[in-house]
């Protein structure tokens, strides 16, 4: 079973009401491109309003917090960003890992969480420039990997469904220099490798691949051109319409 591509915008802490016509814009436009999964995962003050509004893209969250509720001040669970109307989360991105000191654990924990709650998750790994320099690039992400995402008991489902990940090597991230598509096609056939090992060839053979880190209009193409690309997870570029829908129109 091929799975339609999967173009992800991560707004970051980007984004007041001023950008809810930003959000209908790529709305209209995931309706004549139907042959491309689009979703946003704007601010957590975003998401009710643009999945209030939304016709064909599904909206997410950048993260969650581990527990069912309880005394943790300014924190928000797995149900409440559901109940807002998230479709999914992202969950260990390199820049929540570095800021907030998220360990593989408890990205893992969150990753039950957010499971539990209905969520589906993309769960983001990549190595830093030093990693990548000292040649250990490839252990790292699968040991990062190995160690933050669900077991297959654990999903409970339609793992493929449920499960998407999305290699993002830190150094691409913001910089305007996407990793090479050589680099792109080794770690996501590494990764793939990982994911038929903990799920089974045929669920963990289905799971979508993302590349994200600096996908723009005009390198989107040759990105997806690689094996095993199964979409992009997109941040600066999905912030205007155009740029982000260039991309989806490039898959
Ligand atoms: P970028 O960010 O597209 O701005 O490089 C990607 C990400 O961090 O998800």
């Amino acid at each position: 079973m091929t799975r339609r591509p999967y173009i992800v915008g991560n707004w970051k802490m980007h984004g007041t009401r001023a950008m809810l016509s930003e959000a209908r814009a790529i709305d209209r436009a995931a309706q004549r491109h139907m042959k491309v999964e689009v979703a946003l995962a704007p601010p957590f003050t975003l998401i009710h309003p643009i999945h209030r509004e939304a016709e064909q893209i599904s909206v997410g969250a950048q993260d969650c917090h581990h527990a069912e509720g309880g005394a943790h001040t300014g924190d928000i669970s797995a149900a409440m960003v559901a109940d807002a109307g998230a479709k999914f989360v992202i969950l260990g991105h390199s820049e929540r890992r570095e800021a907030h000191g998220e360990s593989d654990s408890l990205v893992r924990a969150k990753a039950g969480a957010a499971l539990a709650a209905g969520l589906r998750i993309i769960m983001c790994c990549g190595e830093s420039a030093k990693t990548r320099d000292s040649g250990r690039a490839v252990a790292f992400v699968k040991k990062q990997l190995k160690g933050s995402l669900p077991s297959a008991e654990e999903v409970n489902g339609d793992i493929a469904e449920r499960i998407t990940v999305a290699y993002e090597p830190i150094w691409a991230i913001g910089t305007g220099t996407a990793a090479t598509v050589e680099d792109i096609a080794q770690m996501h056939a590494e990764i793939r490798g990982l994911l038929v090992e903990l799920y089974g060839e045929e669920q963990g053979g289905a799971v979508r691949i993302l590349y994200g880190g600096s996908v723009k209009p005009d390198n989107a193409a040759e990105i997806f051109a690689v094996p095993d690309v199964g979409g992009a997870l997109v941040g600066g570029a999905s912030l205007t319409a155009d740029s982000f829908m260039g991309i989806a129109l490039a898959a």
